[in-house]
C-alpha cells in the first residue's frame, strides 16, 4: 500500500504575539469576574469559541453595571489612543496585549513624523494594526497603499518620504513598492518592520509547496497573514488550499502516494494541526511525518 508523506512547515500554530495574548486573557479569566474582548482578539472563530467556553466576553453585550467591574483584554494587532481613551472611562482594568513587534513598527512611524518626514504606509487599510500606525502618523500621513497597484492613486507623493509597512506584509510586496518609488526617483527612508516570525512562515512554505503535491494552510480566511501564505503556497504548488475546518480536508481529493503539505497563520491553535493530521490519517491511511528541514536566511 502506498504510503502518503506529510511535510510539517517549520513554524506551525500560534507566533509569540498570539501566544501571548491567549495566555494573558487566560490569566485574567483566571482572576477576574468579567472579562470581555473589544472585537475579535485574534483571527480564529475556534480558538474564539474557545475563550469565550471559559468566559470571554464581548464588550458590546455588557450592560453599564457589568462594565464596571470588566476587564478588557487589547489585542495584539494594536489599539489607537481614542479607543483606549474610551476604554479608560468606562472600565476599571484594560491589558493591553499589543505585540512588542507591532509596538515597534507604530514607533518606527512615530520616529519618523519626529525627523519631519511624510509617512506612507503598507497595510490592509481596514485592519486594525494599519488603523494603528495611521494614528501615529497623523497629518503627515501620505497614503495607505495595498499593492504597487494603488501607488497611482495616491493623491500626493512627495520627493522623499518615510515609509512602514504593516507587520505581516509580504517581502515580495515591500519590495515592489520599493522598486515603483524608485522607479519614480522618490527618496525613501525605510527600516524593514516586516515581522521576522511571519518572514520565516514565507520562506518556509515556499520551499515546502515546492516540495509537495498539495499543501493546506491551517487557519481562517479572516486571518490576512493565512490568506498571504496560500498565495504564496500557491506560487509554488498548484493544488494549495486553506482550511479552517479540519473535515473539509476529506473533500480536496487528497490520494495515497501524495505528499502534503501542512503550514499554518499566526493565530491557528495546536490542536487545528492534530485535528488535520488526524483526518488525513482516518482518509488516506498510514502517513509518514516530517518535520521540513530549516528554511536558510
Ligand atoms: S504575526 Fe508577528 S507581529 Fe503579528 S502578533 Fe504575531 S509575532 Fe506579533
Amino acid at each position: 500500500m502506498q504510503t502518503t508523506k506529510v511535510l510539517l512547515a517549520t513554524d506551525l500554530g500560534f507566533c509569540s504575539g498570539v501566544r501571548r495574548a491567549v495566555l494573558e486573557t487566560e490569566r485574567s479569566l483566571a482572576h477576574h469576574s468579567i472579562v470581555a474582548s473589544t472585537d475579535a482578539l485574534l483571527h480564529n472563530v475556534r480558538e474564539m469559541s474557545r475563550l469565550r467556553s471559559l468566559g470571554l466576553r464581548s464588550l458590546e453585550t455588557l450592560s453599564r453595571e457589568q462594565l464596571a467591574e470588566t476587564t478588557v483584554v487589547l489585542p495584539a494587532h494594536g489599539s489607537t489612543s481614542e479607543e483606549r481613551a474610551i476604554l479608560a472611562r468606562s472600565v476599571p482594568r484594560v491589558v493591553d496585549l499589543t505585540c512588542p513587534i507591532v509596538n515597534a513598527a507604530r514607533q518606527r512611524v512615530e520616529e519618523l513624523v519626529g525627523a519631519g518626514l511624510p509617512v506612507l504606509i503598507v497595510g490592509d487599510g481596514d485592519h486594525r494594526e494599519t488603523r494603528y500606525l495611521m494614528e501615529g502618523a497623523g497629518d503627515s500621513l501620505v497614503g495607505v497603499v495595498g499593492s504597487v497597484d494603488d501607488m497611482e492613486h495616491l493623491l500626493r507623493l512627495p520627493s522623499r518620504t518615510g515609509l512602514v509597512c504593516q507587520t505581516t506584509q509580504t517581502r515580495e510586496n515591500r519590495d515592489s513598492i520599493l522598486g515603483w518609488l524608485a522607479v519614480h526617483h522618490v527618496d525613501v527612508v525605510e527600516t524593514s518592520t516586516l515581522c521576522p516570525e511571519v518572514l520565516r512562515r514565507q520562506s518556509s512554505i515556499a520551499g515546502l509547496a515546492a516540495a509537495c503535491s498539495a499543501v493546506l494552510v491551517l487557519g481562517d480566511a479572516s486571518s490576512a497573514n493565512t490568506r498571504r501564505s496560500v498565495l504564496v503556497a500557491s506560487r509554488h504548488c498548484s493544488r494549495a488550499f486553506l482550511v479552517s475546518d479540519a473535515a473539509s480536508v476529506r473533500s480536496l481529493g487528497l490520494v495515497r502516494g501524495d505528499t502534503i503539505g501542512i503550514a499554518s497563520g499566526t493565530s491557528c491553535p495546536d490542536y487545528a494541526i492534530r485535528d488535520a493530521l488526524d483526518v488525513l490519517r482516518e482518509s488516506l491511511g498510514r502517513l509518514m511525518v516530517s518535520k521540513e528541514p530549516q528554511p536558510r536566511d
